[in-house]
């Protein structure tokens, strides 16, 4: 049974519509200002679960990313990381867009790398520096929904998710993975059952940097930063850092920081960034880079998967905000 689409993204979709039939696009192109739109995608790929699908939001089906990528070129400036790196110094030209991948997985070479090239369009991969990360606790909690409401309707679990969600976001990673413990012991449920969102190891990091894409350091197990103490704050950055470099042969110039909304930066997350001489860092707040901006708190557009075309094409023009 098809779920049904949650009624902010279909008001989302509308919204969107109706923005971009109004030629709003076509206006803004007219007047646009020099900055750099950083797309942030996650896993180019099927979600595992449909339902799921609907209520992650992470996973970007080929296609779609595949009429995104040719927007991107006939629309945009795509730049590499190195012209990226140089403008952030220089200034934004009008129309720049940075692509870029969080969390590395394994689709990332399998679906993302191939299409990239195809359509001649450079990215930087931000990667996970420990192959056993659980980069998203969110997906175990599908699972565990998945299992203990087995014979519920896919929108009823789809409703206990998001409550469950939003509890388990404010919880210390180490509350959230013993009662993940205790509830998946229960009904049988297993963490390794997303072999679609599997992490990189470090000879397929070493691969993706030699498909031609550029490659960034993400912390190594993906930890929330604000909830560590200062020498495992330096123990994540610095080892995914050595990872990237280990793998790939070359120091990374950027960070993304996991999470990366205000609530989870922090001062001193920033000024072991710095002391590492990487040259900028990325956040997930949402904006535009215009003129002069901080190169460790640039912003970026989420794209997901409830994006239709012209969602994506309103949030490149500033239509929609989340
Ligand atoms: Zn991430």
């Amino acid at each position: 049974m098809l779920p049904t689409i949650p009624a902010r993204i279909r008001l989302k979709q509308l919204f969107a519509r109706a923005f971009v039939q109004s030629g709003a696009p076509k206006r803004r192109a007219r007047s646009d200002m020099p900055s750099c739109r950083i797309l942030c995608y996650h896993c180019i790929g099927r979600s595992p679960t449909h339902y799921f699908s609907l209520a992650n939001r992470l996973c970007v089906s080929p296609e779609a990313f595949r009429w995104q990528l040719k927007y991107l070129r006939r629309e945009f400036n795509p730049l590499s990381e190195k012209e990226f790196v140089r403008r952030v110094s220089d200034g934004f030209g009008p129309r720049d867009v940075l692509v870029t991948l969080d969390d590395g997985t394994i689709d990332l070479l399998l679906e993302a790398a191939p299409l990239l090239s195809e359509h001649g369009i450079p990215a930087v991969a931000f990667v996970c520096g420990d192959p056993s990360a659980r980069i998203s606790w969110w997906f175990d909690l599908a699972v565990l929904i998945d299992r203990e409401f087995a014979s519920k309707a896919p929108r009823f679990r789809t409703r206990i998710f998001w409550s469950e969600l939003r509890r388990w976001k404010e919880l210390p990673r180490v509350d959230r993975e013993s009662e993940w413990q205790v509830r998946a012991t229960r009904c049988g449920a297993r963490g390794e059952e997303w072999p679609e969102l599997r992490v990189l190891n470090a000879s397929e990091i070493g691969d993706l940097s030699a498909a031609g894409i550029s490659v960034g350091a993400h912390g190594f197990a993906h930890e929330e930063l604000f909830q560590l103490n200062s020498d495992r704050l330096e123990s994540e950055i610095h080892r995914s850092v050595d990872a990237v470099s280990t793998a790939t042969g070359e120091s990374p110039k950027g960070f993304a920081y996991a999470y990366g909304k205000r609530r989870h930066l922090n001062a001193s997350a920033d000024r072991i960034v710095k002391a590492l001489k990487l040259e900028y860092a990325l956040t997930t707040q949402w904006g535009f880079n215009m003129g002069p901006c901080d190169r460790y708190r640039l912003e970026r557009i989420v794209i997901d998967g409830t994006d239709d075309r012209n969602t994506f094409i309103a949030k490149l023009w500033g239509g929609i905000w989340t």
